[in-house]
């Protein structure tokens, strides 16, 4: 291998999405002579614009496809290599692209992302969405369908069967309610009507102007406690492109064949048991269900012993990280989530090659407040931070875990609503002795707090709260709130004042 090198850089960066475009700035940036290299699968890379630190944890920015020169020209030293990984040699610091040619590195960042856990390999009426070109075939065959069925409870579910229109969506959730992996059962019972409204027309603003819920909570605003008892109420390929950001479906139309805004059903608590064709149907013993469930091309049983026929089904039940390449012949230690382990430098186990967003799992000691979950802000910060150890460690300079691994913090929307996730917002790893506030105006706005021994450790902010900073700042001062009881959240006094 070692006498293939066509090339030996200081620095090379597998991937061309948020993490390994902000590990290459951070490079790049920090030791301008360096000599970096930036492999990527696709011919696109993934820029952070926009970028707004909103307050000590809280950040927003926009995710731009733009093509590679942009880069290029921005930095003289680094060279863009378009071919997938192939194979990583660790012994000898290389790494063999799929055009069969060889690079050598001093220092590896492997930033190859996730692809979609999909229920069934190569059934061709399953898709997950990933990449623009996965999100372009969704709509491409959402246009002709009348009926789709989508699986799991994650963000991109929840995004999928608000933003879908014209077509019946039956959702499939294993949990008890919907979005458990960002809400409580009293965020979503909050957010269910939005789904049986009419969708506004286009980004409107977040107070909505009608309800149609059955189990309509009380107007006007309400406060009250809740122990732990009482929670109920209150979770491809290695060539594929870089995962969609936040904003993916905009610009999109997700619109199905009929004529309808949204339609759709909850399955709860249930999983999918078997999935089978028309034609594997018309062979079976099951034939009694077409009649029963009309003529589909593709048929979902799910395990509350209910069938659906639909045009397809959506898998969005989580990704699995896209390490394939680099295992074969090396001996990186994979976290139980299939993540690359690293450390608090973000570092694999293997000399000079670290990891860093989609495809890494934090395995540091991490402080209480803070948890790992694979989205973009998360993938940018551990994209910065990899590139600031990199150079400090080619510098012999110290370096400290990031301030941003302090705290979670998280700015969303869904439904149409602003969302904001603090510290433990779902009461993750708590003990029995943690308390929940809530305050809920119905069609306005959603706030929970989470306190463990009289102090804030997690906030869940659904609408225009304008509370997020002060609770940041409560959860990180860990003051001790029990003085003011349910008063914090008291809607007729300015927290902002009271904490001044
Ligand atoms: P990716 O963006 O996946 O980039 C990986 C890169 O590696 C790609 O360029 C790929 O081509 C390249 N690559 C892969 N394998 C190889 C190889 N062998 N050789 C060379 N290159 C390779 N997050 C949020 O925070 N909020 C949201 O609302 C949100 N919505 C989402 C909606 C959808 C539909 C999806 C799919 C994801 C969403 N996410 C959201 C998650 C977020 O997009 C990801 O967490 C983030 O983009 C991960 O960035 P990354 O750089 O680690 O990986």
């Amino acid at each position: 291998m070692e006498n293939k090198k066509e090339k030996t850089f200081q620095f090379v960066v597998v991937g061309g999405g948020i993490a390994g475009v902000t590990c290459v700035e951070q490079l790049s940036s920090q030791i301008p002579s360096a000599d970096v290299a930036l492999i990527t699968a696709g011919p696109h890379i993934k820029a952070v614009t926009n970028y707004k630190q909103v307050s000590r944890t809280l950040e927003e920015f926009d995710v731009e496809e733009q093509p590679s020169s942009v880069l290029e020209e921005k930095f003289p030293n680094l060279t863009i290599i378009h071919s997938a990984v192939k194979s990583l040699h660790t012994k000898s610091h290389c790494v063999e692209t799929a055009d069969g040619r060889v690079f050598g590195y001093k220092k590896l960042c492997i930033c190859s992302g996730a692809r979609p856990k999909l229920l069934t390999q190569d059934n061709p009426y399953m898709l997950g969405i990933r990449d623009t070109d996965s999100a372009q075939e969704f709509q491409k065959r959402l246009s002709k369908a009348k009926r789709i069925v989508i699986v799991g409870n994650g963000g991109i579910a929840l995004e999928l069967v608000y933003e879908v229109e014209g077509c019946e969506v039956i959702w499939a959730v294993k949990d008890k309610a919907i979005g458990n992996t960002f809400f409580d059962a009293g965020a979503a019972q909050f957010l269910i009507p939005s789904l049986e409204a009419d969708k506004p027309q286009a980004a409107a603003p977040c107070k909505r102007p009608r309800f149609t819920t059955e189990e309509a909570a009380p107007g006007g605003s309400h406060i009250f406690t809740a122990d732990r008892s009482s929670q109920a109420y209150g979770h491809g390929p290695t060539d594929s492109g870089s995962a969609l950001g936040p904003d993916w479906h905009e610009g999109i139309a997700l619109r199905g064949a009929e004529q309808v805004s949204h339609r759709v059903s909850v399955e709860y608590q249930c999983e999918v048991e078997k999935i089978f064709t028309c034609e594997e149907l018309h062979k079976s013993p099951e034939q009694t269900l077409r009649t029963e469930c009309g003529d589909w091309p593709v048929y979902v049983r799910l395990t509350n012993a209910q069938t659906f026929g639909c045009d397809f089904v959506v898998s969005a039940t989580g990704v699995v990280p896209n390490t394939e390449p680099f295992l074969q012949g090396n001996t990186f230690v994979v976290a139980d989530d299939g993540g690359l382990q690293v450390d608090d430098h973000m570092m694999t186990s293997e000399a000079d090659v670290y990891a860093a967003g989609d495809v890494c799992t934090a395995c540091w000691e991490q402080s209480p407040l803070w948890q790992q979950m694979r989205l973009w802000t998360q993938a940018r910060q551990m994209g910065w931070y990899a590139g600031r150890c990199m150079a400090a460690h080619i510098l012999s300079e110290p370096v400290e875990l990031d301030f941003c691994f302090e705290l979670f913090s998280h700015i969303t929307k869904f439904f149409n609503y602003k969302v904001v996730l603090l510290g433990k917002f779902n009461s993750q790893g708590l003990g029995p002795d943690h308390e929940l506030l809530v305050r809920c105006t119905k069609g306005q706005e959603y706030v929970k707090v989470v306190l463990s021994g009289g102090r804030m450790v997690g906030a869940v902010l659904i609408g225009e709260t304008d509370l997020e900073e002060t609770f940041e700042n409560l959860i990180l001062n860990q003051m001790d709130l029990t003085p003011y009881g349910e008063e914090l959240l008291n809607p007729d006094i300015d927290i902002e004042d009271y904490f001044d």
